[in-house]
C-alpha cells in the first residue's frame, strides 16, 4: 500500500521531486532495505548519500537526499531537500497531521519498550496499529516512526528516549500524543544531569509538552519523584491526568506474584477488579502493564479484552525473556535480561531471580552498568545491600566496575571475576549446572548475551 507519494513528500518537506514516485515504506539503511521503500539518507558515522546507489540498486522506490549523489542518473526518483534530518522530521509530522489515530507516546528511565511493546500488542487486537520498532526513540528513531506511520493508522505507539537534557522535549511535539505515558524515573544517565534524580524527573515529564490538547498524562505514582511529573502534568495541555502503581486510586496494583512461568498480578482500574497474567518474570513487568492499560483506557480501549491480549504477550528477547536449556541430567532455567542494565533494572532483576523457583541453586552473572557518572562506583557496591542477597546462591561479576561488587560480596555468595563477557562466557558450563536458574544482565556495551549463547550452546 501506498505509504507517500512524491507530491505529497514535496507539500511536506519543501523539497524538489526529480520524476513521480511512490513509495510504501521507509528506511535508513541499506542492508535491512525492501524494495518499494523511501531511502533516507541520514548521516551518521557515514555519509547515507554514498548508499543511495546500492539503495536503488536493491529496489528503493525513491531517496531523500540533497543532492544527486555521485554515480546516481539525475532522472532517478529522488526527492531533493535542503537537509535531510528536517525533512525526515517533515514527514514524521505531515504523517502525524493527516491521521486520525491516537498516538500514545511513552517514555521513562527503563520499561519503555517493553511498555510500547505490550501496547502494541493489546491495542492491534482493537484496532489498525502502528509501532515503533525495537528502541526506534531518538532524534532519528521518532521521526522515521511517524513517518512510517499509514494515514488509516487508528492506534500508534511512540517510544521516546533521552541521554541528554532538553532531547524529549521536541520528539514529543513532533508526536503530538493524545496520551503521554512515563514509566518510572530512576538514576539512568546520571552522568548527564548535575541535579540528579529530579532532573532526571523533569526531563521526562517534558513528554507532556506534546501532549495535544485535551490529552492524557500517565504516571507512575510510585517514584519518589512523582509529584515533579503531577505538577508538569498539571501545567501542560492534559485535561487529565492517571495515576498507576500502589500508591495511585484509579490504576492501582493490589498484589503481584510470581506463579511457574508467568507473573500475575490483581489490579483495581477504575473501580474494576482484573487480574494479569504476564509471561514474563518480576514485579516491574506488572507495573508496566498496569500503566500500559491505564493507557488503552485513555485512548478509549477496552480494557477487558486488552488483559486477555495481555496475557498472550511474550517479552522481547534480552529484555527479561526465559529459556530452558535441556541437558541429559535435567534443565537449566535462564533469565535472558542481558540487553541493558542499570541500578533500577539489576534490583528489578535479583528480586525475580530471588523469587522465581528453583531445585538447584540460584546464579547471577552482572556485567557493569555504565552512564552512571561520579556515583558509578557506590552504585555497583550497592548492589550488595539488595534485600533478596541471601536468597542468591552466586554472583559472577563482569567488567572493571563490577570488581567493586565483587569485592564487598560476602564470601558465600561471590562467584568469580572476569573482565570481559567473552572470558566468563568461555567457561561459562564450568559455572553452572542442571537444575539451576540463571539470570544474565549487564550495560548494552558489555555484550553480555555472549553468555546466553554460551548456555544455549551447551544444550
Ligand atoms: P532503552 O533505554 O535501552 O530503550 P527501555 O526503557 O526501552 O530501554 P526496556 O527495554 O523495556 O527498557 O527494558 C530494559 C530492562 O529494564 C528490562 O530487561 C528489565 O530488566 C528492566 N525493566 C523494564 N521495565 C522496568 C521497570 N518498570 N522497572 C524496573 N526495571 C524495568
Ligand atoms: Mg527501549
Amino acid at each position: 500500500m501506498t505509504l507517500w507519494t512524491s507530491d505529497e513528500a514535496v507539500a511536506a518537506t519543501g523539497g524538489q521531486a526529480t520524476v513521480d514516485w511512490q513509495v510504501d515504506g521507509i528506511s535508513i539503511d541499506t542492508r535491512t532495505i525492501l524494495p518499494g521503500d523511501l531511502f533516507v539518507a541520514l548521516k551518521a558515522a557515514r555519509d547515507g548519500h554514498d548508499f543511495v546507489a546500492q539503495a536503488l540498486e536493491k529496489g528503493a522506490g525513491a531517496a531523500l537526499v540533497t543532492h544527486v549523489p555521485e554515480g546516481v542518473a539525475t532522472n532517478a526518483p529522488l526527492l531533493i531537500v535542503d537537509d535531510v534530518q528536517n525533512a525526515l522530521e517533515a514527514l514524521g509530522k505531515a504523517a502525524r497531521a493527516r491521521t486520525g489515530a491516537k498516538v500514545v507516546a511513552v517514555t521513562g528511565s527503563v520499561g519503555k519498550t517493553s511498555t510500547k511493546e505490550m501496547l502494541a500488542r493489546m491495542l492491534s487486537d482493537q484496532g489498525r496499529t502502528h509501532a515503533a520498532v525495537a528502541s526506534y526513540n531518538n532524534h532519528w528513531g521518532v521521526p522515521l516512526t511517524l513517518a512510517r506511520m499509514p494515514a488509516e493508522t487508528e492506534f500508534a505507539v511512540i517510544e521516546i528516549g533521552m541521554n541528554h537534557p532538553g532531547e524529549i522535549s521536541p520528539l514529543a511535539c513532533q508526536a503530538q500524543p493524545d496520551v503521554a505515558m512515563i514509566t518510572t524515573v530512576a538514576g539512568v544517565h546520571l552522568e548527564a544531569f548535575a541535579d540528579g534524580i529530579q532532573g532526571i524527573a523533569r526531563e521526562k515529564a517534558a513528554i507532556f509538552d506534546g501532549l495535544k490538547a485535551g490529552g492524557t498524562a500517565v504516571l507512575n505514582a510510585d517514584v519518589e519523584t512523582s509529584a515533579i511529573l503531577r505538577a508538569a502534568a498539571e501545567q501542560s495541555e492534559a485535561s487529565s491526568t492517571l495515576c498507576f502503581g500502589e500508591a495511585a486510586s484509579e490504576c492501582q496494583i493490589k498484589s503481584i506474584k510470581i506463579q511457574g512461568e508467568e507473573t500475575v498480578a490483581d489490579i483495581l482500574l477504575f473501580d474494576q477488579s482484573h487480574q494479569l497474567h504476564i509471561q514474563s518474570l518480576g514485579a516491574h513487568f506488572a507495573m508496566n502493564a498496569l500503566g500500559a492499560l491505564a493507557c488503552v483506557q485513555a485512548v478509549g480501549g477496552d480494557v477487558a479484552q486488552a488483559v486477555k491480549s495481555l496475557a498472550l504477550w511474550s517479552p522481547v528477547k534480552g529484555r527479561g525473556a526465559r529459556f530452558e536449556v535441556a541437558l541429559p541430567e535435567g534443565k537449566i532455567v535462564v533469565l535472558d535480561d542481558s540487553y541493558n542494565a542499570n541500578p533500577t533494572s539489576v534490583s528489578a532483576a535479583l528480586s525475580v531471580l530471588a523469587a522465581t523457583p528453583c531445585t538447584g541453586r540460584r546464579i547471577a552473572f552482572l556485567g557493569d552498568m555504565g552512564e552512571l557518572g561520579a556515583q558509578e562506583n557506590a552504585l555497583h557496591q550497592g548492589l550488595a545491600a539488595h534485600p533478596d542477597l541471601d536468597k542468591i546462591d552466586q554472583i559472577h561479576c563482569i567488567g572493571p566496575l563490577m570488581k567493586v561488587l565483587f569485592e564487598c560480596l560476602p564470601l558465600t555468595t561471590r562467584g568469580t571475576w572476569h573482565e570481559t563477557s567473552a572470558t566468563a562466557a568461555d567457561r561459562i558450563s564450568d559455572y553452572v549446572q542442571p537444575g539451576d536458574i540463571v539470570l544474565i544482565k549487564g550495560s548494552f556495551y558489555m555484550q553480555m548475551a555472549r553468555l546466553v549463547d554460551g548456555l544455549r550452546e551447551m544444550g
